[in-house]
């Protein structure tokens, strides 16, 4: 059995503009804190827990409490439904992910969602962008700050969900730096999704396959079988 494992932000889900501004929104209001920036890049992992970590961190000199970080993804939450009710902006799928998804299932593949977000505000998002995602294993950043082990968790409740299976074929499918990072990490090979430029900026990390979108499932099947493990790069 293979599996497809996928993450979520840019790859299943597109809301980053509108996420990043709920995030940091949801930062300042929950923990009265004032000109909140999200640096993602230079944090020591990229996930939302580790990002809250360090921006309470240099506002206040010590990390937030568990329940400040519930406050915040609640927070969040709430201001992504007010932005839905008030301007319709919300979470989409990029086009073609829930079929795909469904597509996957139907041909046997196993497949699952290993996300840099937390659980709460990510369910929040698939829901929202009508993407199948209650009986999919998952991982998310409750698990862990760190992306591979978020991975490895997806894995590991993947194979538990198939009985306890061994994977003969692991895709990881990424749109970002880190995601090709992780997945050399892992030695797991990796189908990215971006177009234009951004794909392009993929390729150069090393990916060797890279999909603008799930509209034709047949590319995509293809990226699956042929993808390879991100080519580590001179330097
Ligand atoms: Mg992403």
């Amino acid at each position: 059995m293979k599996l497809v494992m996928f993450d979520m932000d840019g790859t299943l889900t597109d809301s980053f503009a509108f996420d990043y501004n709920c995030y940091v929104l949801a930062i300042e209001r929950a923990l009265n804190l004032t000109g909140v920036v999200a640096e993602w890049e230079s944090y020591p992992h990229t996930s939302s827990s580790c990002c809250l970590e360090e921006i309470v961190r240099r506002h206040r000199g010590h990390v937030p409490t568990a329940a400040e970080s519930r406050a915040v993804q609640a927070r969040m939450v709430e201001h992504m439904k007010e932005l839905h009710r008030q301007h319709g902006r919300c979470t989409a799928e990029i086009p073609g992910a829930a079929a795909c998804l469904r597509a996957l299932q139907e041909a046997g593949y196993a497949v699952a969602i290993a996300s840099g977000d937390w659980e709460a505000t990510a369910r929040h998002k698939l829901t929202t962008a009508r993407i199948p995602h209650e009986a999919i294993p998952a991982a998310f950043c409750d698990v862990s700050h760190v992306r591979i082990e978020i991975m490895r968790t997806a894995l590991a409740r993947a194979a538990a969900h198939h009985g306890g299976v061994k994977f003969d074929r692991i895709v990881y499918i990424g749109d970002a730096a880190w995601d090709v990072r992780a997945c050399r990490e892992l030695g797991w090979p990796l189908v990215g999704v971006g177009h234009g430029p951004h794909a392009g900026k993929l390729r150069a990390l090393g990916t060797t396959h890279v999909i603008p979108d799930y509209t034709r499932l047949e590319p995509f099947l293809a990226a699956l079988d042929a993808a390879a493990v991100p080519i580590a790069q001179a330097g």
